[in-house]
């Protein structure tokens, strides 16, 4: 089995300085890094005021920077070809996630210097493990070491933004804590209702949490998780809540609507994140696999967010010894991941190797958390 490496944070930063030298002729003079993620349990639930649980990985996204004279950004990555160079406020593609920041920063009142910034990464990108709030968050860690310290809620918001406004992605906060707040391999409970972020001990005795990226195509910003979202919004208004973190089971019970099955994969799903932090603290592998199982079909079958690459990587590591399967992050695509004893990873990830080359699909890739 074939994994992705984190490679380490004094390569990834050197060839970022490596790059804004040779490609803006800029030497870097502050630099910032952070993780993407997986995320355990509780999908589509932040922007839901509900609950989550990522957990950070090693694979990280680090940014270089230096100051210019001007007010432009200009901007390169080792994953992107070409430079990006203008006003932030106008940036699009990929630097609308980097050069973002940077117009967002300013819009919450920082007096931010034009910058040169150069991207490294080992965020596999696109594969739902949130290369682009790393990109957003390391870019915003290097210019926060660039003018001064910045509130982390500060960031936060400006990370967000870029990603919302900017991007046109309408996330919901859950990625950008991970990358500002988390160190790798912690998970972090957050309730989007009060807004609390509580660490989680995630040391499985035996077990590993093998990543599958199906490589199958997944595009936030295409419209489908907008309109998830803006479904969500008019379910709570049926209901007459504020938002779904408002509403239980027994208020569905009598709910008519052709939100129904959304509302209900949100509500269900705040409560498989409680029980599953209190499986995790009791030690109860078994019924934690159960929950992570019950999550994807819940995605699948009411909130309609899986794909068949997703439901084939969680069916086949099921069949291969996962106690749990899901898939992560936001859907139509991505990654799944599987909670394995560690002397069957192999088999798993074999397995899911035949099944898809059967299928004539992508090659899938694979990582450890
Ligand atoms: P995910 O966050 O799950 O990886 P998204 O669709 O949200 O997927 O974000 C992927 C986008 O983020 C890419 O299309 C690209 O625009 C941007 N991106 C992420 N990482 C990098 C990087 N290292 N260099 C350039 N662009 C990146
Ligand atoms: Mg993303």
């Amino acid at each position: 089995m074939h994994l992705i490496d984190p490679g380490s944070a004094g390569e990834h930063v050197q060839r970022a300085a490596t790059l804004l030298q040779s490609a803006l002729g800029t030497v870097p003079v502050a630099a910032g890094r952070a993780s993407g993620r997986v995320n355990l349990i509780g999908e589509h639930t932040d922007y839901n005021r509900g609950l989550c649980l990522p957990l950070a990985l090693r694979h990280a996204t680090y940014a270089v920077v230096a100051p210019r004279g001007d007010h432009l950004v200009r901007a390169v990555s080792t994953l992107a070809p070409g430079t990006y160079a203008g006003d932030p406020a106008t940036a699009t593609g990929w630097a609308a996630y980097a050069a973002g920041v940077v117009w967002a920063l300013r819009e919450e009142g920082f007096d931010i210097p034009g910058i040169d910034m150069a991207i490294a990464s080992s965020v596999p990108v696109g594969a739902g493990l949130s290369s682009s709030a790393a990109l957003s968050c390391a870019v915003a860690m290097a210019v926060a070491a660039l003018v001064g310290p910045i509130d982390p809620d500060v960031l936060l918001r400006a990370t967000i933004r870029a990603e919302n406004e900017r991007a046109g992605a309408p996330t919901g906060g859950m990625d950008q804590t991970v990358g500002l707040l988390a160190t790798p391999g912690e998970a972090l409970l957050l309730d989007f209702a009060d807004g609390s972020r509580t660490p989680v001990t995630w040391a499985p005795p035996e077990l590993a949490l093998l990543v599958i990226d199906t490589c199958a195509s997944h595009e936030l910003s295409d419209g489908q998780y907008a309109a998830r979202r803006a479904d969500c919004e008019a379910a709570a208004k049926a209901l007459g809540v504020g938002s779904l973190r408002d509403v239980d089971e027994i208020d569905l019970q009598s709910a008519h609507g052709p939100w129904l099955p959304l509302a209900r994969h949100v509500v269900t799903e705040n409560t498989r994140v409680e029980e599953f932090v209190q499986a995790v603290a009791t030690g109860e592998w078994a019924e934690a696999g159960a929950l992570m199982t019950s999550s994807h079909e819940s995605l699948r079958d009411d909130f309609a967010v899986s794909c068949e690459q997703l439901d084939v990587a969680v069916e086949t590591a099921l069949e291969h010894g996962a106690l749990g399967a899901r898939m992560t992050g936001g859907g139509f695509g991505g990654s799944a991941i599987a909670l394995l004893p560690r002397d069957r990873l192999g088999e798993a990830a074999d397995a899911v190797l035949a099944a898809y080359d059967r299928r004539h699909w992508r090659k899938p890739r694979f990582l450890l958390t």
